[in-house]
């Protein structure tokens, strides 16, 4: 039985979480975490405020799907404390996310940080990197909820990071382009454009659009429900309780 804590528990991906554990047999709930609610226990679960009563707890994972401006200490937190984190909380900054892999290093303890769970986002990324070999002109949209914090989203973040990897730097657009209106042709990475939808009714939706002479490629992928995360996840709580450091993107571990 892998022992999971799961913090951002009345979220809506916290929710998600917490009924995928408690359905599956080799997974058993036994820790809460939110920093707001007067429950004291949920199920029979015990509930906490403070992280730091957890402190000598004993549980294997932490599962995070809070907001981003306590994951990376949560996620701090869960390293020095010897459970292995499964973030799902997305806003890390660069040199948080070395931070964190360096901690898991130093401390041997496993952990994930996946900007998307969903299977179809992992395979548009992988797609994305793959056409980014042949068609340098590419721009990122991006549609969340209009509740999300971060702007642009972390899978969008991702997907730049490895076209980058893969495509020759190109500065898009026309070079002598001008904004009339200030952002109106979005964030630049690495010289390629990402945007980001905010409207009520949306999950999570991306589109990677790449451009050449004569011809057009579009990959995209929709998250309807919050359920197409927790295939993921599950597969992120059982696999970081075998490694010793922590990884960003589920891709690594499957
Ligand atoms: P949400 O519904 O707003 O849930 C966030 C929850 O975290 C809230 O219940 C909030 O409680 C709680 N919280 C705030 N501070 C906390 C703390 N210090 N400790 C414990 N809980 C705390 O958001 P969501 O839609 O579930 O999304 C959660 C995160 O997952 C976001 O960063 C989102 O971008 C990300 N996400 C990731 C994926 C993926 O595949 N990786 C997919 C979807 C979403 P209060 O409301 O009481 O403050």
């Amino acid at each position: 039985m892998i022992k999971v804590i799961i913090a951002g528990f009345k979220g809506r991906m916290g929710s998600a979480a917490v009924k995928m554990v408690q359905e599956d047999e080799s997974l058993e709930l036994v820790a809460l975490v939110d920093p707001k609610t007067s429950e004291t226990a949920v199920d029979g679960i015990p509930v906490f405020n403070d992280k730091l009563s957890l402190v000598g707890f004993d549980a294997d994972v932490w599962a995070d799907f809070t907001i981003p401006a306590v994951a990376f200490e949560n996620t701090k937190f869960a390293l020095e404390n010897h459970f292995c984190p499964v973030v799902g909380t997305t806003g890390f900054t660069e040199s948080q996310i070395s931070e964190l892999i360096s901690l898991s290093q130093v401390n041997k303890v496993g952990g994930l940080i996946a900007p998307n769970f969903a299977i179809g986002a992992i395979l548009l990324m992988e797609f994305a990197q793959k056409a980014a070999q042949y068609f340098p002109d590419v721009e990122i949209i991006e549609l969340h909820h209009d509740n999300k914090q971060d702007a642009p989203s972390g899978t969008a973040i991702k997907t730049a990071e490895l076209i980058k990897e893969k495509r020759s730097f190109k500065k898009q657009g026309a070079a002598d382009e001008v904004e009339t209106m200030a952002g109106a042709r979005g964030a630049e990475f690495d010289g390629m454009r990402i945007h980001s939808v905010r409207l009520p009714g949306l999950v999570a939706h991306q589109e990677v659009i790449f451009g050449a002479k004569g011809e057009g490629l579009t990959i995209r992928h929709d998250s309807y429900d919050r359920v197409s995360f927790m295939g993921g996840v599950n597969v992120g709580i059982k696999k970081v309780v075998e490694i010793d450091t922590l990884v960003y993107g589920l891709d690594h571990l499957l």
